[in-house]
């Protein structure tokens, strides 16, 4: 029998209406094949990582528990950037309508062509640490660190929650 991971959702948009383009994500996530959305954070705009001439960001977090190993779950959330009208461009952090990243799926480290567990941008980026508190205040990474005491180090600035 297959158990039942926990696995942290990082999600953005800054193209074609962010915050309805991360509702309909949510309401994704939600329909994934042998996977519950048990929750996940307030929406945050953050200003954009890498090119700066681009809209800002819509953020979330969402904490999903499933029986999809990593790579068919990573198969399933491109599925849902793709379908959500994901355009795919040479540029690095260029603008997007979704983005899905795997920041954490249980304790899992690993790396390959294709994922890279924990997702690199949960030690240092504001609008990944900051929702993902939100969701799991007492998270420790597999390193041992605290995402609580990562947040604390992290700049709030260019980040802002929405009501
Ligand atoms: P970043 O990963 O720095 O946030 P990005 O999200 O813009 O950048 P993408 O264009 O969405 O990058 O994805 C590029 C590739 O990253 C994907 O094809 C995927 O195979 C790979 N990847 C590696 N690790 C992960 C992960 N943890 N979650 C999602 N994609 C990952
Ligand atoms: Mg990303
Ligand atoms: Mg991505």
């Amino acid at each position: 029998m297959t158990t039942c991971s926990t696995v942290y959702i990082g999600l953005g948009s800054n193209l074609d209406n962010p915050i309805y383009q991360i509702q309909q994500a949510l309401l994704a996530l939600d329909t994934l094949p042998i996977t519950s959305l048990s929750t996940h954070s307030a929406l945050y705009q953050s200003t954009p990582l890498g090119p700066q001439n681009q809209p800002d960001y819509i953020n979330a977090v969402a904490v999903l528990i499933t029986k999809l190993p990593p790579l068919i779950l990573l198969t399933e959330l491109q599925t849902i950037e793709n379908k959500q009208g994901r355009i795919r461009h040479i540029q690095r952090w260029g603008p997007r309508t979704l983005d899905l990243d795997i920041l954490l799926y249980d304790n899992k480290q690993l790396q390959n062509t294709r994922l890279t567990l924990p997702h690199p941008g949960v030690y240092e980026r504001a609008f990944v640490l900051y929702p993902l508190c939100e969701c799991a205040p007492d998270l420790v990474l597999p390193d041992g660190q605290r995402v609580y005491d990562l947040m604390l180090r992290c700049s709030a600035i260019g980040i802002k929650r929405l009501k």
